[in-house]
């Protein structure tokens, strides 16, 4: 048995659902990616603990995953673990009136409408981005005005060295699109978010609204990772591409959106290099034409990118 198999043995023995050799494509909004060794599971703290203390006392490389929505993978994969949330992870549960606890696994939609069931306002914004609340965390995930930071009371995460901690939100370093767990290793199990009493039928109406907006502007109907730039300071990224005449620029299977120029759409069969090649291609002309370098959001990950 080579060390992949018998990893994959013991991390059943755990507990943990386990799958080998397992195409990222089918586990990211882009559909593109090459194979995982090994894609686990973790469904409990108890199996999570002993998978990253096996990980580490073996030295097998590691990657986090929430919904797989921000995410380019290499066409080559991503060699040792894939780890996601899964089982308790995926509970919300009201802590009191106004403060709701989410597993990181459990998708930012969920968030949203259990909040609306709960008559609770300030989540609103997420309604519509297709990301797990780990991945919210991770990212300071935002739209319309509001961001992550703006309702995470705190953070439950993982440290490397295998201790559950509380992060309170001033020690999160939210900012754009960016938190102390971009950086930190710690794996975000759980946030606490704290929202106010609200009317049901307006939280409703927002949410609608906002759903609405996001299906009139955004290419949701084909396969992406969202905006694909970060906003530069004083532009808007959609725009600076759209000037600059790329929109449905198309490199193999990968075009810029003909709805919205900020995103990249996957139009049969991008492969990670389609992308890629866009990406630069994208980028080189809008800094020689406008004068703007543009900085990449989605995170290309995996062997060889
Ligand atoms: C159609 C579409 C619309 C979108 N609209 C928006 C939008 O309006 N606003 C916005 O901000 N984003 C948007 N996004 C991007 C994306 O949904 C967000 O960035 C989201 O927060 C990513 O969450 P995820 O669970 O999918 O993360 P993934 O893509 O799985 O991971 C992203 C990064 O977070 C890390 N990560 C994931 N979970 C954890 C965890 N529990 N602990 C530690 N690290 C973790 C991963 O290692 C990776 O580096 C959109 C995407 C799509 C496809």
């Amino acid at each position: 048995m080579n060390s992949i198999e018998t990893a994959a043995c013991a991390f059943r023995e755990m507990g943990c659902d386990v799958l080998c050799n397992e195409p990222m494509k089918l586990h990211t909004s882009f559909k593109i990616g090459g194979c995982a060794d090994l894609y686990v599971t973790a469904n409990t703290k108890e199996q999570l603990a002993c998978a990253l203390d096996y990980i580490k006392k073996n030295d097998i490389p590691l990657m986090f995953v929430g919904n797989g929505t921000n995410m380019l993978v290499s066409d080559k994969g991503i060699r040792g673990v894939v780890l996601r949330l899964g089982g308790e992870f995926c509970d919300i549960s009201l802590v009191d009136d106004t403060t709701i606890r989410c597993g990181a696994g459990a998708l930012l939609v969920a968030a949203c409408r259990f909040a609306l069931e709960h008559s609770l306002t300030g989540l609103e914004f997420a309604y519509g981005i297709p990301g797990s609340v780990g991945g919210a965390a991770f990212m300071n995930a935002g739209a319309y005005g509001g961001e992550t930071k703006d309702v995470a009371l705190c953070c439950e995460c993982l440290t490397p060295n295998g201790e559950f901690i509380t992060v309170e939100n001033k020690d999160c370093d939210f900012a754009y699109r960016h938190s102390r767990f971009s950086d930190s290793g710690e794996l975000v199990t759980e946030v606490t978010f704290k929202l106010e009493k609200g009317n049901a039928e307006e939280i409703k109406a927002q949410m609608e609204d906002i759903m609405g907006r996001r299906k009139d502007k955004q290419p949701i109907e084909l396969p992406s990772a969202g905006s694909v730039f970060k906003r530069p300071e004083g532009y808007f990224a959609g725009a600076l591409i759209q000037e600059c005449d790329l929109k449905g620029c198309t490199i193999g299977g990968a075009q810029v959106s003909t709805k919205h120029s900020g995103f990249i759409v996957n139009i049969g069969d991008a492969t990670c290099s389609d992308v890629l090649d866009l990406v630069a291609h994208i980028q080189d002309t809008v800094l020689r034409e406008k004068g703007v370098q543009l900085e990449c959001e989605i995170r290309a990950v995996g062997d060889g990118v």
